[in-house]
């Protein structure tokens, strides 16, 4: 058994109405169409603060298909929120939000091709889905997952979300179909064996499909990663030929670089990176241009203590090697972007970065919207990950300067959609031109099954697919 290993480098540089119960408009029957009541609602880190003009929290499909037909009754759009991790807008309406989180039905199945599948409604947090694998008979798991499992499966899917498994990609591309509820009020089935074009479509779809009521994925006997955790010199050992070594002999890396970890906070000469270590575990926060002896103090008493160590966990455990803390607040921004076959332009970018982050690699996805999107199924796609206490005063400027260099023509790099993407109108047009021709694909799709724009309630991605697609859009 190959295993996970991960470096820990450079953390950071850096509702309205109570009622609606039964509503008859001819054939419509809207029986469970009813807000919740609440009024506002927040992400994870208050950073998206949304008042929409009603939320519910639906409990089955017939709510959500309710929900649906209300909306085109009273001409209201539609956006769906999950756990609310992410820091982009994609959740934000003044209209109707729809929280997932009461949909939680989980069931496993045999498969003629895949031999076990797990069925998770929209609201399935991960850590159930694990659960349910884990004490299943067999035990089984899910190939790669995030990090966190707090997050529920509709979230991860809609964005386009990834572990750190290199060989498995994101988690979208271990699904088998999924169900959602269309504008039409109609549920819809996407797989690969029904229509592969729609599927690629579907798999990242940014909530514009409709609401994700349920996703299969195809699962696998449970196992077993070590993680191996390892301090390297961090000057010494980024160079192309050790990327490439260690992925050879790895199923994922993750590499953390923790700013000024070797600053020795005796010595008053400026703060000295040659001296940095990178290692394997764990994220940290803080302004390292502003806060050299905090960075390295944390180094010293969480990280450096711990040292090289060689742990074997089953696969869901491996994963989510950080438990979701969610009282850390924390701002994020990633990009990725394809890697070249000798892997210099990582090292150069790990050297570049070096008073920055977090990177993994994974490999490319026919996804359309997701920012791995390449027919090329060998492509690997590089993920630097940048994380802060949440209020540092400097991010912004942080990563409109990271933006600068890597949202260009060189890089072509694309931003996590459930990371901080949506923040600066530059991107607009850039993404435009960047995302053109997966967007003409994935339009073709989205305007089928949601031709009056019912579920495109969202100013950023209206602005980008104009770009695209042109003003007649
Ligand atoms: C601390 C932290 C760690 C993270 N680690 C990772 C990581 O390891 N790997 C990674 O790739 N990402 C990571 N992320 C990003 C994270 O994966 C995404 O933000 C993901 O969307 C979170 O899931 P959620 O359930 O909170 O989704 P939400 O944020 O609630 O939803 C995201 C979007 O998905 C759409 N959506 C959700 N449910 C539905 C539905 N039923 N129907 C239609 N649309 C829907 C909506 O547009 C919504 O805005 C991390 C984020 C944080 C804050």
């Amino acid at each position: 058994m190959k295993y996970i290993l991960r470096f820990l480098l450079i953390p950071i540089i850096a509702t309205v109405f109570k009622s609606v119960a039964v509503s008859i408009n001819k054939n419509l029957v809207i029986r469970s169409a009813t807000p919740t009541g609440d009024t506002t609602w927040d992400n994870w880190n208050g950073q998206v603060h949304v008042t929409p003009s009603a939320i519910f929290k639906p409990s089955s499909l017939d709510d959500l298909k309710d929900i649906v037909k209300l909306a085109k009754q009273k001409g209201k759009t539609i956006r769906c929120a999950a756990q609310g991790h992410s820091v982009s807008k994609l959740s934000y309406t003044q209209n109707y939000l729809v929280i997932v989180t009461e949909l939680t039905q989980v069931t496993v199945q045999k498969d003629p091709k895949y031999d076990w599948t797990v069925t998770a409604e929209a609201g399935t947090p991960l850590s159930k889905l694990d659960d349910v694998l884990r004490k299943h008979d067999p035990p089984l798991t899910l190939d790669s997952e995030t990090v966190y499992d707090s997050f529920r499966v509709s979230g991860v899917i809609a964005v386009g979300a990834h572990g750190a498994k290199t060989s498995s990609g994101i988690m979208s591309d271990q699904l088998v179909s999924m169900q959602i509820v269309t504008a039409s009020g109609d549920v819809v089935t996407f797989s690969e064996e029904i229509y592969k074009q729609e599927f690629n479509a579907a798999k990242v779809n940014l909530g514009l499909f409709g609401i994700i009521y349920s996703v299969t994925f195809r699962v696998q006997p449970m196992y077993n990663l070590r993680m191996t955790d390892t301090l390297y010199p961090a000057k010494e050992w980024i160079k192309p030929q050790n990327i490439k070594n260690i992925l050879e002999v790895s199923d994922g890396i993750e590499i953390f670089y923790w700013p000024f970890n070797g600053f020795n906070q005796g010595d008053p000469s400026h703060p000295d990176s040659s001296k940095d270590l990178i290692w394997l575990i764990n994220f940290l926060l803080s302004n390292p241009l502003l806060t050299p002896n905090i960075t390295a103090s944390i180094w010293d008493t969480r990280v450096a203590i711990a040292g090289n160590t060689s742990t074997v966990l089953q696969a869901p455990d491996a994963f989510h090697y950080v438990p979701s803390v969610e009282s850390l607040k924390v701002s994020l921004w990633e990009i990725g972007f394809k890697i070249d076959s000798d892997f210099s332009n990582v090292a150069t970018e790990i050297s570049f970065i070096i008073q920055t982050v977090n990177f993994r690699i994974i490999k490319s996805t026919e996804a359309l919207l997701s920012t791995a999107f390449n027919h090329d199924p060998k492509a690997l796609y590089f993920r630097l990950d940048l994380i802060s206490a949440y209020g540092n005063p400097d991010w912004e400027e942080f990563i409109q300067l990271l933006g600068q260099r890597y949202f260009t023509n060189k890089y072509n790099a694309k931003p996590h959609w459930g990371k901080e993407w949506d923040t600066k109108p530059e991107i607009i047009s850039y993404l435009s031109k960047a995302l053109k021709e997966p967007i003409k694909q994935f339009e073709k799709v989205r305007a089928k099954y949601d031709p009056n724009k019912m579920f495109f309630d969202n100013k950023s991605l209206q602005d980008i697919f104009r770009g695209a697609l042109g003003p007649q859009s």
